[in-house]
């Protein structure tokens, strides 16, 4: 059954051999692809998720070896979470004390057990114990008990001047609903276990955000099929006036790109083809893949790219 809801976020990060070491080596998250920037392919674009990368549990990166830090502002994603079974939340504070990662006290937000904690590169994570059972399996090819691993994402927090033009395209066009306010924060839900939870900050006027290491650069939502990436399009434009860009063939899902009314770069993604459709699933993210326009470059790109294991 198909769940509206998050696809990917999409973020900057320092050198790319530092990135796979914490989200693979203490995230205990699944590296699904080892690919290029297909706007850039001087640069990684690296996909974590679970097991078979499905929509809803990846993270993406472009790493950058000198990467200039960013800064969190107005428009951008503020917090990016992750959901695990409520009773791991323990296991988790433990496990990141234990690699040298800092983090803040568990709180209750929104019902459910928060534990917020920084990536090497500063951007802010959280995760998030909540008794929803989605019936996900945990991967435990990371390192991680089955039990405790991080099923996917469960979704993002998005600092804004005003929460009401964002939330009106979440409810009006992207299958959220509103379920809760607390404080500066209020909180939507779709129907989806994994990457189902958005939360709009509304802090009035303060910096814009700034791009860089350790910076959300957009956040991706998911559409079944090409027709239903159509549909959301002409919502879009001819109920909120919003202009999208072209279909681009990400090789792994296809995407339109849009600016939210409150600065957020947004995406839709298509659910097809997914992870799989160049690499065996049970070898995901061991060699480094090209889409077919960039295969009669593929000596000089590797020659370019840092080394990584
Ligand atoms: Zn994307």
């Amino acid at each position: 059954m198909f769940e509206n809801g998050l696809h990917h976020v999409t973020a900057f990060s320092g050198p790319a051999a530092r990135n796979l070491d914490f989200y693979r080596g203490v995230l205990g998250l699944r590296l699904v692809k080892k690919t290029v920037n297909f706007d850039d392919p001087g640069t990684y674009h690296l996909y974590y998720g679970d097991e078979t990368g499905q929509p809803g549990t990846i993270l993406t990166f472009f790493p950058w070896e000198h990467a200039a830090p960013g800064r969190v502002g107005i428009g951008e994603t503020q917090e990016t979470a992750f959901r695990v079974p409520r009773a791991s939340i323990g296991y988790w504070a433990h496990r990141l004390l234990a690699h040298g990662v800092t983090h803040e006290a568990p709180a209750q937000v929104f019902g459910e057990t928060v534990l917020p904690f920084r990536d090497p590169d500063g951007l802010a994570l959280a995760l998030v114990g909540t008794d929803a059972d989605g019936g996900e399996a945990g991967w435990a090819g990371g390192g991680i008990p089955a039990e405790h691993a991080i099923r996917g994402l469960h979704g993002v927090t998005l600092l804004l001047r005003d929460a009401g033009p964002t939330a009106a395209i979440l409810s009006g066009v992207l299958g959220f609903r509103e379920v809760g306010r607390e404080g500066a924060s209020t909180r939507f839900r779709s129907d989806a276990h994994l990457g189902g939870a958005m939360t709009l900050r509304a802090v009035g006027d303060f910096l814009p955000g700034r791009p860089g290491a350790g910076s959300v650069h957009h956040i991706a939502f998911r559409a079944a099929d090409d027709a239903a990436q159509a549909e959301v399009v002409r919502k879009l434009n001819e109920e909120h006036g919003l202009v999208v860009t072209e279909q681009r063939d990400r090789n792994y899902f296809r995407s339109v790109y849009f600016r939210e009314p409150g600065g957020v770069l947004f995406e839709i993604a298509t659910d097809l083809p997914g992870f799989a459709v160049d690499e065996p699933a049970a070898g995901l993210g061991q060699a480094l893949k090209l889409p077919p326009f960039l295969e009669p470059h593929r000596a000089e790109i590797e020659a370019a790219l840092p080394k990584v294991a």
